[in-house]
């Protein structure tokens, strides 16, 4: 290492001056042998460390005595070998050595490593580390600790010039040489290694040189005639043996010259670069080549990268050039779209130029006529006919006039328009007056009319309250003047004779057994009318089996009963009134043994559920059909009384043991006010009132005379409770009165036919239906205390 350079060594004379003699008949050990007894020791001193005096060392650049030692000693072997060959006097280098005796440097003891330090002030010291401590030599104070600060301000310098700021450690120094980044550092692939790092160290070499009689000095022998010295040839086969791989003998004298001729040295380089490849004899040229000329390999790897480098450029160009080619086809495809029209406009516009330039030429040919021969007024280069002038002037008065006589024309118009204007302001202004005063005469009319319509309801509503919100009817059959037992004294009255007791009622009306179907339903025909008006209504008969209940309500084909002369009232009734837009639903029932059926539903099911809704209730899954014509009347009721008496087939039971009810939904809309009106008109033929005993009832029968019986009760109930002003009426307590609750409670209206036979044999029945009556009566005039009747008791004449 190079780095480590000592005092001792400056001592070394240059070796590349020995082995000359080889020319002079010595071999080149002969020569060695004499060098090495002629420097004593010195040779050694090419070591790292060396053996150096104990002394205080001297600065490298001041031993001058040292140089001039090495200067004399090459004098000395120049003069020598000269004086050789002109006086065939053969002197050995003893010989020379005793004339010129070199001083000895006596060895010491002490191993020991020196630094050079260059301060920036331009002093320099020498340095070394003891025990792990940097020391320097102070000439006034000896040898003293190296200051810490000084790394800053200085640098270290080896032998070589090779400077580090701070010195290694020793370990570090023999693996890094501390080098500087110059021209001498490089890098260097190598097969098997990859990059290593290369430096231009700075040693010394033998040097196998000829001697130049012309000239009479030494020169360098080139590396091919190198080889076949015999010096050369045995080192070169000492590495060939060793390793068989190496082939190039110019690659080994090369390799040999690099390591002074150490061929432990190249064998050891060698086996560290290419390992054990090398201790094989390659198997063919190609081997051989590959081993020894990596640096072609690495050229041309260097050379493909380069290529690669430059494809890859000119691929981006060719990639670009392509893409502005593009670009430019583009930009003349549309310049050539545009190019044709603008050569048919040139074309065009060159006719054109023609034509003009005819046209004036023509002009310009007719003028010259015109002017020939006349006298011309010459100004500002043009020539103007005065004749022309006088023209134009003329005409120029003209338009000014008539410009003056359309302006003021034009005045009068706008002053005319003003005044039209202004009169018409007036009128438009009471029009508007008239559109917003009838406007607010439709509004105060519509709300005039909302007026009317609330106060005609409330005035039907008090007259109905003063009627009585249940109506009760009796209607008489089978009048036979020899088995009856009622007379009918009035059309409101009824006396009941029967073993020598007469009983005096009174009721809304009594119709005879000779009152038509039209006559009965006049009594309720009023009703029927609310129903429209937004009020629930509830139409009832009452009475023992055959007494008329079913013809009553329902009648025959031709002679239809109250329910379907109602909804063909209420039809009739919503097409009166064209304001409103009404809607007619209906839904039929049947309630047997306390349970309800749906008579519009083909699969007829059990049991249906009826639930409030608020003040209403619903029959949940209740079939409903929307009536628009009488037609729709006839078919749907046809299909409610088929389906009854499937069912009643099926329960074994006649059609007089079950409550019929028919639900009638009236929701209208006003068109003008657009308020809504939901009535409801449920129309009921009760099942037969007789009691069980006369019936004779057993099993089935008994238990619909039970049913029966608790239905009827519930109502009777209903009504009394009602009457009473109860808190609670009621109304669960049968399925009848649950489901008949919205037309018997609130402002309902209800109205119960009361169906009797005139026989005797009946008259236990007759009694009780007309008791019912009565006490239903009283609920109904319970309101108005004028109307109220009593049940009067007529005791018999007799
Ligand atoms: P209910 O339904 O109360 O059991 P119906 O209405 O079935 O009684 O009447 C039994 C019979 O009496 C029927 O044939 C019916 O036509 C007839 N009838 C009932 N009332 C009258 C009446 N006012 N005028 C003529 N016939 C009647
Ligand atoms: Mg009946």
């Amino acid at each position: 290492m190079g780095s480590a350079a000592s005092v001792s060594e400056t001592t070394v004379p240059d070796s590349s001056n020995m082995g000359s003699s080889n020319q002079q008949g010595t071999t080149d050990e002969e020569i060695e042998e004499m060098l090495k007894s002629t420097l004593n020791t010195n040779n050694e001193t090419q070591d790292v460390n060396l053996k150096t005096p104990e002394r205080k060392p001297k600065k490298r650049r001041q031993a001058p005595e040292e140089d001039k030692a090495i200067e004399t000693i090459e004098q000395l072997l120049k003069d020598t070998l000269n004086t050789k060959k002109q006086t065939q006097d053969e002197h050995s280098f003893a010989e020379v050595q005793e004339t010129y005796p070199i001083p000895v440097i006596e060895p010491v003891e002490v191993s020991m490593a020196f630094d050079t330090f260059l301060h920036v002030d331009g002093s320099l010291y020498t340095c070394f580390t003891e025990n792990g401590i940097m020391m320097y030599f102070n000439d006034t104070k000896g040898i003293v600790p190296f200051p810490e600060d000084w790394y800053s301000q200085g640098r270290f310098i080896n032998g070589n010039n090779e400077v580090s700021s701070k010195p290694l450690s020793s370990e570090s120094k023999q693996m890094i040489p501390s080098l500087v980044e110059d021209e001498r550092t490089g890098g260097l692939y190598i097969p098997g290694r990859g990059m290593v790092m290369t430096y231009m160290f700075e040693d010394r070499v033998n040097i196998c040189k000829y001697f130049h009689s012309d000239s009479g000095t030494w020169l360098v022998l080139p590396l091919q005639w190198e080889m076949n010295i015999d010096f050369i040839k045995r080192r070169v086969w000492q590495v060939k043996e060793a390793l068989p791989g190496l082939v190039d003998y110019k690659e080994i004298t090369a390799a040999l010259r690099q390591c002074k001729y150490d061929a432990d040295a190249v064998i050891s380089i060698f086996l560290s670069i290419f390992g054990d490849s090398l201790l094989k004899a390659p198997e063919g040229m190609e081997n051989f080549r590959d081993t020894n000329y990596f640096r072609d390999y690495l050229q041309k790897e260097q050379a493909i990268e380069d290529l690669k480098q430059q494809l890859k450029m000119k691929c981006n160009e060719v990639e670009n050039l392509l893409l502005r080619n593009k670009c430019l086809q583009k930009v003349n495809d549309h310049m050539s779209e545009m190019i044709h029209p603008l050569t048919q406009r040139l074309a065009e516009l060159e006719i054109d130029q023609e034509e003009s330039h005819a046209k004036i030429k023509a002009m310009y040919n007719q003028r010259h006529k015109t002017l020939h021969g006349k006298v011309i007024i010459k100004k500002a280069g043009s020539f103007i006919e005065p004749e022309i002038l006088l023209e134009v002037s003329k005409i120029t008065r003209a338009l000014n006039i008539s410009n003056k006589e359309l302006s003021s024309t034009l005045k009068i118009r706008f002053s005319e328009m003003e005044f039209l204007m202004k009169r018409l302001l007036n009128p438009v202004f009471k029009l508007m007056e008239a559109a917003l005063s009838s406007a607010q005469e439709l509004e105060d009319m519509r709300s005039l009319y909302k007026k009317e319509a609330l106060a005609r309801k409330m005035l039907y509503n008090r007259l109905q309250e003063m009627c009585g919100n249940v109506r009760v009817f009796c209607r008489c059959k089978g009048y036979s003047p020899t088995t009856s037992c009622i007379i009918l004294p009035s059309d409101e009255e009824l006396v009941l004779m029967y073993k020598g007791s007469k009983k005096k009622f009174a009721f809304d009306k009594v119709y005879s057994p000779r009152s038509t179907q039209e006559e009965v339903f006049e009594g309720i025909r009023p009703i029927i009318a609310s129903c429209v008006d937004g009020y629930n209504i509830c139409i009832l008969a009452y009475g023992q089996t055959g007494s008329g209940k079913t013809y009553t309500m329902m009648g025959s084909e031709d002679n239809p009963g109250v329910s379907i002369r109602s909804i063909r009232e209420l039809l009739h009734l919503c097409n009166e009134r064209p304001m409103i837009t009404y809607k007619l639903k209906i839904s039929m029932l049947e309630i047997y043994n306390e349970k309800l059926y749906d008579l519009f539903s083909k699969i007829p099911k059990s049991s249906l559920e009826i639930r409030n809704q608020g003040k209403t209730v619903v029959v949940t899954d209740l079939t409903e059909f929307e009536i628009k014509t009488e037609e729709d009347i006839k078919s749907i009721t046809h299909l409610g009384e088929k389906n009854r008496r499937v069912a009643s087939t099926k329960m074994n039971i006649s059609s007089s043991r079950s409550h019929l009810v028919l639900i009638l939904r009236v929701d209208g809309t006003d068109k003008v006010s657009g308020v809504k009106s939901h009535g409801t008109l449920t129309l009921c033929d009760l099942a037969g009132s007789e009691r069980i005993s006369r019936t004779e009832a057993l099993g089935q029968r008994l238990v619909e005379a039970a049913a029966i019986n608790t239905s009827l009760t519930s109502l009777s109930q209903v009504f009394k409770a009602i009457k009473g002003n109860a808190l609670h009426v009621p109304f669960r307590n049968s399925k009848l009165t649950h489901l008949l609750q919205p037309g018997l409670s609130g402002d309902a209206k209800a109205c119960v036919f009361l169906n009797i036979s005139l026989d005797v044999p009946n008259y236990e029945e007759t009694i009780t239906t007309l008791q019912f009556g009565s006490s239903v009566r009283q609920v109904a005039l319970g309101k108005a205390t004028q109307h109220v009747t009593h049940n009067t008791e007529v005791k018999s004449d007799n």
